[in-house]
């Protein structure tokens, strides 16, 4: 097989990156190691960026998004039994954050990718790439049963944290920085109209909890747990009693409960590898980084990776210039840096920190969010990085 871009992983890098070559008349094949099905059922992400949003309205994968994505104006910060509104729009001119799941981004990128005639290849194993230092990268893979080689112009490592392209990578070349945080999250997604019109951040001396929702019947709710938890620690009624504690207020507000559709752990970490690129394969979102999900980057970042990408592939195969591709990586980690600070200074506002026996911490933190919500200077920090940065800046 010989296409132009090998992509690996249909995830939101790697179908927004397939997308955006097509639009450019350049061609790609994807492979991904699970089912259709799997991956446009797998709930993660709900929060999208305007910058996210307007890439994909622009280039015709927004219909459903604007028909059926909630627009949010501003988000809300509870401490100490109080709500205190951050306008994001009044703080920003005017943009917004989109909640519309990530499963739902997926299976319009998938429609789009297969009424163009994408190729797309599901459930493939044993994906391996080589001769990455040549001008004939391969992509090797068992498909339906038979060893396939997949000769590129480039290959695309789109295959998320526990992929295999950042591993293929020599010894010596990655520098990487890793930070495992000493906490995670139980995340749920209940069967009930959200409690709230706009998401929650709670920080409590519980730990924190986050009240998000999905759509107008699906709330998406999660509490910081232990680090070494396992989801069988968390029966249905200890998650309900812990969110009603931790987004307590004390106008007699309420939190409604529902029936537990789904819910799992996820760790909380922050990572990078640098350089995103090896030859000629360039690493795109979470192949290349993970935040923590405090402040809702990760699949933003992956968009923004790979819409430098396809920028400086168009610009190689217009005119052979392949300064655009040696600047990628340095492109995509000024944004990813900024995206790491923004979600660790989430999480260590927010969260309780286990160990942590002096009740200085605890002060300081309440310090910090007063001083969000009262200064006009630091809500708009907050407010413009939440919303994120146009996506050629
Ligand atoms: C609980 C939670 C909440 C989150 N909330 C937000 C949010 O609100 N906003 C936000 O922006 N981000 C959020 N994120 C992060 C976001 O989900 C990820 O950053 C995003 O999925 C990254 O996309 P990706 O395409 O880089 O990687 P992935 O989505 O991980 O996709 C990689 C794909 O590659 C495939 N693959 C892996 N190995 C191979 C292989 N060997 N061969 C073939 N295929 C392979 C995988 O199966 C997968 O489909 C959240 C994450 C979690 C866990």
């Amino acid at each position: 097989m010989r296409t132009q871009v090998g992509v690996i992983g249909a995830g939101p890098a790697g179908l927004v990156l397939s997308h955006l070559l097509h639009l450019q008349g350049i061609e790609s094949i994807i492979i991904e190691r699970r089912s259709r099905e799997y991956v446009e059922k797998r709930v993660r992400a709900g929060v999208l960026e305007q910058a996210t949003v307007d890439l994909l309205c622009e280039t015709g994968v927004g219909g459903r998004l604007m028909r059926e994505g909630l627009s949010h104006h501003g988000i809300e910060l509870r401490f100490e039994g109080e709500a205190h509104r951050i306008p994001l729009s009044d703080l920003t001119g005017g943009r917004a954050i989109w909640i519309y799941g990530q499963q739902e981004v997926i299976k319009d990128l998938v429609t789009a990718r297969l009424a163009a005639g994408a190729e797309i290849h599901y459930e493939v194993s044993d994906a391996s790439v080589e001769r990455l230092d040549t001008e004939r990268p391969v992509i090797g893979c068992t498909l339906d049963g038979k060893r396939v080689n997949i000769e590129c112009d480039f290959i695309a490592g789109c295959d998320g944290f526990h992929g295999i392209c950042r591993h293929a990578i020599p010894a010596g070349v990655l520098t990487t920085y890793d930070r495992d945080y000493p906490f995670g999250w139980v995340g749920i997604l209940a069967a009930v109209a959200p409690s709230t019109d706009e998401l929650i951040y709670a920080f409590t001396e519980r730990g924190f909890a986050l009240h998000s929702l999905r759509t107008p019947e699906l709330s998406r709710l999660y509490v910081q747990c232990d680090h070494d938890d396992r989801i069988e620690d968390w029966p249905d009624d200890r998650i309900w009693d812990e969110l009603h504690q931790r987004l307590k207020k004390s106008d007699g507000w309420t939190l409604k409960e529902g029936p537990i559709l789904e819910k799992g752990i996820t760790g909380m970490r922050s990572f990078v590898a640098e350089p995103m690129q090896y030859g000629r394969m360039f690493l795109a979102g979470d192949a290349a980084h993970i935040v923590p999900p405090t402040g809702a980057k990760g699949l933003n970042l992956a968009v923004r990776d790979v819409w430098h990408l396809a920028q400086a592939l168009v610009r190689w195969y217009r005119a052979r210039d392949d300064a655009a591709l040696a600047g990628y990586s340095s492109a995509c980690l000024r944004r990813v840096w900024r995206a790491q600070d923004f979600s660790y200074w989430m999480t260590s506002m927010l969260h309780r920190f286990p160990g942590d026996d002096s009740r200085v911490s605890y002060k300081l933190q309440l310090a910090r969010l007063a001083y969000v919500v009262t200064s006009r200077a630091a809500a708009t920090s907050l407010a413009e990085n939440y919303v994120g940065f146009p996506i050629e800046d």
